[in-house]
């Protein structure tokens, strides 16, 4: 007998969803075993009867939930609540849901400053725009990763989430598992760049910079993106971008990690232990330029920075 499976996305891109369908021959498998009742992405469906008759959300009870995306309004919250209620296994997939991810970013400012820049003083071609109607969903005061509203039992971050994960992450629970994670590794433990634990030091560079490297050769070549002397958040980030198998995806691109797998282990100081990363090969983590809006995808349930002072919008 399959095993029912509701879906929700929030505060999402449908990039977490699309990750699914890129678990291809896996994803065949698995389809006989499972039975989707609901999926807002693939499906219509009206959460209060399909006229809006009903007075109560409905989302069908399934084993196992399946939600993206971060949770930034009140509806948002509401429809995470109803999941929680009506799965017996949740499911964060991907970073907006583990911790907050991009949409999180949007915590660097009180959610009045951001109404204010991006609702209220830019044009619109609504000839009538009221970013107040009750009807609009409210903002919450911050945007939040999914357990800092309920109970989470399985997280698959990364942005998106690589399809080996989703794959892997399914076939534990059918297999009557209640528990998976990624191993507590970071990005730099699966990078095979050259290594020699010093920079040139001086100020750190920006991205206006070439990296050095020989494109005809691998990345097994070319020296660590930190020791180059710029920001790459790979000794802070959870390893897993590349799946089973390969090295980080950015660096593979020759381009600093951002970190978008989040942090290592919940709870961590990223921040801090960035700072101590960037100390040890003798750069000064003092010339990161804005290094909290770097940092600030980390926000959230895991891996939480300082409660951030306002600070003006520009
Ligand atoms: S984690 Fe990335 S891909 Fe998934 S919803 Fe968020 S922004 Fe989109
Ligand atoms: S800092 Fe970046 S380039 Fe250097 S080892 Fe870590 S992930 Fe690789
Ligand atoms: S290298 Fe870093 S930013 Fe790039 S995909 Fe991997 S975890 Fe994400």
């Amino acid at each position: 007998m399959p095993v029912t499976v509701a879906e929700e996305w929030l505060n999402a891109c449908a990039g977490c969803e699309i990750s699914i369908l890129n678990t291809g021959e896996a994803l065949l498998d698995l389809l006989p075993q499972l039975d989707f009742v609901h999926m807002p992405v693939l499906m219509d469906h009206k959460y209060f009867g399909q006229t809006g008759n009903e007075a109560s959300m409905e989302i069908p009870e399934a084993v196992v939930g399946i939600v993206s995306g971060a949770v930034r309004t009140d509806e948002h919250k509401h429809v995470l609540e109803e999941m929680r209620k009506k799965v017996k296994f949740l499911i964060a997939l991907g970073s907006c849901a583990a911790f907050g991810g991009i949409p999180a970013q949007a915590n660097m400012f009180k959610k009045d400053e951001v109404m204010e820049k991006v609702f209220r003083h830019c044009a619109s071609t609504d000839p009538s725009p009221n970013p107040d109607d009750p009807s609009v969903p409210q903002w919450l005061d911050s945007c939040k990763g999914l357990d800092e509203v309920v109970k989470v039992d399985i997280t698959i971050p990364g942005c998106p989430p690589h399809p080996d994960w989703i794959a892997e992450a399914i076939t534990a629970l059918l297999e009557g598992k209640t528990a998976w994670a990624l191993p507590e590794r970071s990005v730099c433990d699966t990078c095979p760049v050259i290594r020699e634990k010093k920079s040139a030091g001086g100020p750190i560079k920006r991205g206006l910079s070439n990296l050095e490297f020989d494109a005809e050769q691998g990345i097994d070549k070319m020296r660590c993106i930190n020791e180059q002397g710029f920001f790459c958040m790979g000794p802070v980030t959870l390893a897993g971008c590349a799946g089973k198998a390969g090295s980080p995806r950015c660096i593979q691109a020759r381009t600093p990690c951002r970190g978008c797998f989040g942090p290592i282990r919940k709870g961590a100081r990223p921040m801090v232990d960035m700072m101590g990363a960037l100390t040890s090969v003798g750069l000064d983590p003092k010339t990161v330029v804005d290094r909290r809006a770097i940092m600030n995808r980390y926000i959230g349930g895991h891996g939480y920075l300082t409660p951030l002072p306002a600070r003006p919008v520009r």
